[in-house]
């Protein structure tokens, strides 16, 4: 049993911990408007094993669940959406009525436009092939049958209320293809490309669950960056840029830090960086064990990737480190 001096060692300690945290976070020009909290909406309840703390929320769950992201500060939520199933062409991605527009809805009548929303614009969780796109007969993926798709799906997001539409696809055109389409329609979402998304083993622990039915293994490398090549990474931003992206986005964070200040000095243009599954798992694995101490270990990475120019950071890290800003 620890004595009474212990105890009082312990609660210094974590205080000190405490203001360390909060001063670098200070240091960093961190603010909780530059936090953006991942949601996972499905039909049923279900914890994400691989990533423990995380779970999908049922629709009829979702306000409850966005009030308690509100409650610790954050304001603003990407959604990434479960069906229930898939088909050939991922139809429900563009149902008026699917997940994560009624999602949005819902969301919006209890918040207004208190917490701002952000949708994920692909059809990889919606179609057969697990491929972010339509894979035509003889087996590749065709980059402009998706692009109406993506423009489809982006709309209907933005007519249920959405405020930022995410195209994740990384076809070629996606931005100027979802852009002239909002706008065709005079709905005003803004758009956030996830420009340079390489491909990467860090995204299996959300994989493993929202790919759950898939059991082919995927290979998006001929879509997605190549950890190789930042030339080409800043091509596909400089693109996106040009096509009217409102912000663009590096995934995943830790390894791309060095693109994120690239990309700021080159083009001085919003960046949004993705913290994505794989790196929440590893720190998650590690901690359990015992073998780091986990929340320096989220102070230090979220205020690594502000510091390498960041304006908005997805990451589920956020409502844990809420407390420290
Ligand atoms: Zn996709």
């Amino acid at each position: 049993m620890p004595s009474s001096g212990d105890t009082f060692l312990q609660q210094q300690n974590a205080r000190s911990d405490e203001e360390s945290y909060k001063a670098i976070f200070a240091s960093s020009g961190l603010r909780k408007s530059h936090l953006v909290f991942p949601v996972f909406v499905s039909n049923s309840p279900c914890l994400i094993k691989s990533m423990p703390g995380i779970a999908m929320t049922p629709i009829r769950r979702i306000s409850q669940y966005v009030q308690s992201i509100a409650d610790s500060g954050i304001s603003s939520i990407i959604i990434f959406g479960i069906p229930k199933s898939r088909d050939p062409i991922g139809s429900s991605a563009f149902d008026r009525k699917g997940i994560v527009q009624n999602a949005i809805r819902e969301i919006k009548s209890s918040f207004g436009n208190t917490m701002s929303i952000t949708t994920d614009v692909c059809i990889c969780q919606y179609n057969l092939t697990g491929h972010c796109g339509i894979v035509s007969n003889g087996g590749r993926v065709d980059n402009d049958a998706t692009l109406k798709v993506l423009a489809k799906i982006a709309a209907s997001h933005a007519e249920a209320g959405a405020d930022v539409v995410a195209p994740s696809a990384m076809m070629d055109g996606q931005v100027y293809a979802v852009k002239r389409e909002l706008h065709s329609r005079r709905l005003d979402a803004s758009v956030l490309s996830f420009s340079a998304k390489h491909a990467s083993s860090l995204y299996t622990p959300f994989r493993s669950a929202a790919f759950a039915k898939i059991t082919t293994r995927l290979d998006k490398s001929s879509y997605q960056v190549s950890y190789s090549n930042s030339r080409l990474a800043l091509r596909e931003i400089e693109t996106d840029i040009n096509e009217g992206a409102d912000m663009v986005m590096i995934k995943p964070a830790l390894t791309y830090l060095d693109l994120v200040r690239m990309v700021k000095n080159r083009f001085n243009y919003p960046v949004a960086v993705q913290n994505v599954s794989g790196e929440y798992a590893i720190v998650k694995a590690a901690a359990m064990q015992g073998w780091i101490n986990e929340d320096e270990w989220k102070v230090h990475s979220i205020a690594s990737i502000k510091r390498a120019g960041a304006d908005k950071i997805i990451s589920y890290f956020v409502l844990d480190v809420a407390k420290y800003i």
